[in-house]
C-alpha cells in the first residue's frame, strides 16, 4: 500500500466504509448492517524494551493507520491524528474549531495495544445528559453537551513501564527511650509537690543498605491536553482486555499524539515509584523513626508498553475558559469540571431575601 493511500475497510456488499462498532468489537457497515471481524491478534501484548528504543529507528515508528492526517490546534496545541472521512471539527480539548488544514500524519512509536471502544458515542451522550440534568446552577449553555456532536471518541495515549530497582541509602534510625523526670507543681491546695513524669527521647544511630523494588504496569499518561487528576480519576481502566494494536480499531475514531516522549514518560514514572522505594527503606531502617540522607536508585529491565485507550471528550467553553468533559470509552464514567452560573446563584439569593423580607414583613405586621 502507498504511503498515501488511505487505509479503507471496504464493506463487501454494499462498499461503504466499515466502522469499529463498540457495542460488539466488529467493524460494521454503517448502511447495511454488514459486520466482518477484526483479526484476533493471538500474540500476546508484548512489553517492549526501554533501552533500545531510545535511540528510535525508523522500523520502529509507524503512522496509526495508513493514509492518517494529522491537525494540531491552534489554541491549546493538541494533535489529533484521524482518517478520512473523518474531519478535525471543534477540538476535543479546548472547544475552539480547528481552522488549520490537516496534514500527514508523521510517524509515531508504533502504539503496542489498544482498548477499544466499549460505549457508543450515543450510550455515552445519554449518560453525559443524565449527568447534566442532575447539575444545579450550571449555565445554560452547557446544555451544548447534549447535543449528539459535542463529544467525540478519541483514543489517548498512555505509556505503561515495568522496572527493577536497586537502591542503596543512608540515613539514621531513631529509636524512642524514657527519662523520668521530677517537677514541681502546686496542688489543690497551694502547696508546692514534687511529682514525676516520662518524657520521651530519641537516640539515633546510622543507619545504611540496599532495597530492591520490582515495578509493574506504572501507567503513565502521555497527553498534556488533560489534568493528571482528571485523567487519574477516569481509572481503573481493564488492561486485561488490551489488544494488540490493529489500524481497524481506530475506524470512525480519532487518536492524539503522545506528548510526552518515551523518556519523558519514564522520568515521570520515576516520581510515581517514588514513595514506595522510600516506605520500603524506612521499613529497612526499622526503628521508631527514620531519617533519610541520601539514597540512590538504579533501574533496569525496563520494560515499556504505549497503549490507546478510549474516552469521549469535548469542552465547552465559557467566559472565555474552556471546561471540559470525559466519559471512560470503556464504562461510561463522566469525569467533569463544571462552571457555575453566577446569574442562577444570584436569582437564588435574590429569591430566598425577597421571600425573608416577606416573612419579616408578615410577622411584624401583627
Ligand atoms: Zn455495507
Ligand atoms: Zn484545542
Amino acid at each position: 500500500m502507498a504511503a498515501n493511500e488511505i487505509q479503507h475497510y471496504p464493506c463487501s456488499s454494499c462498499g461503504a466504509d466499515l466502522l469499529f462498532e463498540p457495542k460488539d468489537g466488529f467493524l460494521t457497515c454503517p448502511y447495511c448492517g454488514h459486520k466482518e471481524a477484526i483479526a484476533a491478534g493471538t500474540e500476546a501484548v508484548e512489553e517492549q524494551s526501554y533501552e533500545q528504543h531510545l535511540q528510535i529507528r525508523p522500523e520502529q515508528m509507524t503512522t496509526l493507520a495508513a493514509g492518517a492526517l494529522e491537525v494540531q490546534c491552534q489554541s491549546c496545541g493538541a494533535k489529533s491524528i484521524f482518517t478520512p472521512p473523518e474531519v478535525a471539527g471543534r477540538c476535543d480539548f479546548c472547544g475552539v474549531q480547528i481552522v488549520a488544514q490537516p496534514k500527514s500524519a508523521d510517524p509515531i512509536l508504533t502504539p503496542s495495544a489498544v482498548l477499544p471502544f466499549a460505549v457508543t458515542q450515543q450510550q455515552a451522550t445519554g449518560e453525559l445528559r443524565n449527568w447534566l440534568s442532575t447539575r444545579w446552577f450550571a449555565p445554560n449553555g452547557l446544555k451544548y453537551f447534549a447535543q449528539p456532536d459535542a463529544i467525540q471518541g478519541v483514543y489517548l495515549p498512555f505509556w505503561t513501564y515495568d522496572t527493577s530497582t536497586t537502591t542503596s541509602y543512608e540515613g539514621h534510625r531513631g529509636e524512642y527511650y524514657y527519662v523520668t523526670e521530677t517537677y514541681t507543681e502546686r496542688d489543690a491546695q497551694g502547696r508546692e509537690v514534687q511529682r514525676t513524669r516520662q518524657v520521651r527521647h530519641t537516640r539515633w544511630y546510622p543507619a545504611s543498605g540496599t532495597v530492591i523494588g520490582s515495578f509493574d504496569d506504572v501507567l503513565i499518561p502521555a497527553t498534556l491536553s488533560l489534568s493528571p487528576d482528571r485523567l487519574t480519576s477516569l481509572e481503573p481502566w481493564d488492561l486485561e482486555a488490551l489488544r494488540s494494536y490493529d489500524p481497524a480499531y481506530l475506524s470512525g475514531f480519532k487518536a492524539q499524539r503522545y506528548q510526552v516522549d518515551l523518556a519523558g514518560g519514564f522520568e515521570r514514572a520515576k516520581e510515581v515509584i517514588a514513595p514506595a522505594i522510600d516506605a520500603s527503606i524506612r521499613q529497612d531502617i526499622g526503628g521508631d523513626e527514620q531519617m533519610i540522607e541520601s539514597a540512590s536508585t538504579n533501574y533496569s529491565d525496563v520494560t515499556f508498553k504505549h497503549l490507546l485507550l478510549p474516552v469521549y471528550a469535548g469542552a465547552y467553553r465559557y467566559n472565555g475558559k474552556p471546561y471540559q468533559i470525559m466519559v471512560n470509552g470503556r464504562t461510561g464514567e463522566i469525569q467533569g469540571e463544571r462552571p457555575y452560573s453566577f446569574w442562577k446563584i444570584a436569582l437564588l439569593v435574590l429569591l430566598i431575601l425577597v421571600f425573608v423580607a416577606i416573612l419579616l414583613i408578615a410577622f411584624s405586621g401583627r
